[in-house]
């Protein structure tokens, strides 16, 4: 595998350290370097002015600075919900959502420009993939965002465009960064990475360790269910893909989410909920129901309110912990990915 060359936004300290020195730089500069970066969230070097000019010149020119451009705002009336669009340096686009919670704030960032797994009913991988996100790029939707915000951000989802665990080493390096104790600091337990089910990297990632919430995208109760939704499911079997949930859970005794999008006619009715059951009943799991967003390229429909009750229903009797997703900046929000690929058509 060819080796990843990383930015410097990527890098974490003790890489930025050597980078300096190589620059012939005492060491303390890369502390102030990183403290730009990752705690005041320089715009661009010009920004670090306890930085000699010489020195931000000579970064410029050997270490291009990630930092993304919005293009779009769009905020909701009903809720504050606020959707950007972000360019990166190359011409590609990437959305990331900000939501206000009791429990405070929380961003939703992309890992890839588009998506290669092919979810029926999903937004963002209709074009495919373009390419993976350095962890900088992923970083730098949330530094953006509490700048733009100007408010402290306590909680993150990697749940917006792309399959992280199919961009497993700067997922990994963005995890380490942001929840770095010289950088933003924000805790690994307010951190969920969902994935729609890559069992080699669901291991991976358990052995790592973290305290990092894993959410897994089940959406049918079957292999079969899934099979239709999922083309990933026709990679692995359900028992994997449990087993991997299990393992997850084992190594670091964080309680596994499974996220579960409600589609009219598909996968919501009785029996359904009852195979649901059977499938994670036992397991140390929460359910999130999310009645499906439609997308225009699809005939699918969300199952109506009071079926998704009922379903919700369904599984506490079984002692299944289950919520439904509050739809949050409903007036701003398409399906996941929309906005860019709207974006996308006009430009
Ligand atoms: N690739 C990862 C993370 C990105 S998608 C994953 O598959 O989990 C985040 C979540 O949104 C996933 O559960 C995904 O299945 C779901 N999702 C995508 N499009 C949706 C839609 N139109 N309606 C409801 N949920 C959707």
């Amino acid at each position: 595998m060819e080796k990843e060359v990383f930015d410097i936004k990527s890098m974490t300290l003790p890489e930025v350290k050597l980078a300096v020195e190589a620059m012939g730089e005492k060491s303390f500069r890369a502390k102030q370097l990183y403290e730009w970066m990752h705690v005041k969230l320089a715009r661009d070097y010009d920004e670090m002015t306890n930085l000699p000019k010489s020195l931000r010149e000579r970064l410029l020119e050997k270490y291009p600075y990630t930092s993304l451009r919005e293009v779009t705002v769009q905020t909701s009336k009903l809720d504050g919900t606020r959707k950007y669009l972000f360019a990166l340096a190359d011409g590609n686009y990437v959305e990331s959502v900000w939501m206000q919670y009791h429990h405070g704030n929380s961003v939703c960032i992309s890992s890839q420009v588009g998506c290669r797994m092919g979810c029926r009913f999903c937004a963002s991988t209709l074009d495919g993939l373009e390419r993976n996100l350095a962890p900088s790029e992923m970083l730098d939707q949330i530094y953006a965002i509490s700048r733009h915000t100007g408010e402290r951000i306590s909680n993150v989802v990697v749940m917006g465009t792309g399959e992280p665990l199919d961009n497993y080493e700067n997922l990994l390096r963005f995890l380490q960064l942001i929840s770095d104790e010289n950088g933003l600091n924000i805790s690994q337990r307010n951190i969920t990475v969902s994935t729609c089910g890559i069992v080699e990297n669901m291991r991976r990632l358990a052995d790592e360790k973290l305290q990092i919430t894993l959410a897994l995208s089940l959406h049918g109760s079957t292999q079969e269910k899934r099979q239709e939704l999922m083309p990933i499911a026709n990679k692995y079997a359900m028992e994997q893909v449990m087993d991997a949930c299990r393992y997850y859970f084992e190594q670091t005794g964080r309680r596994i989410t499974f996220e579960y999008s409600l589609v009219g006619g598909v996968n919501d009715t009785e029996a359904d909920a009852e195979n649901l059951c059977k499938l994670i009943g036992g397991l140390n799991c929460h359910v999130n129901l999310i009645p499906v967003n439609p997308i225009k390229e699809r005939e699918y429909t969300a199952t109506e309110r009071r079926k998704v009750l009922l379903f919700q229903n369904r599984l506490e009797k079984k002692h299944i912990n289950a919520t439904v997703r509050r739809e949050m900046g409903r007036d701003i929000d398409g399906a996941c990915g929309q906005l860019r690929r709207r974006f996308g058509d006009l430009n």
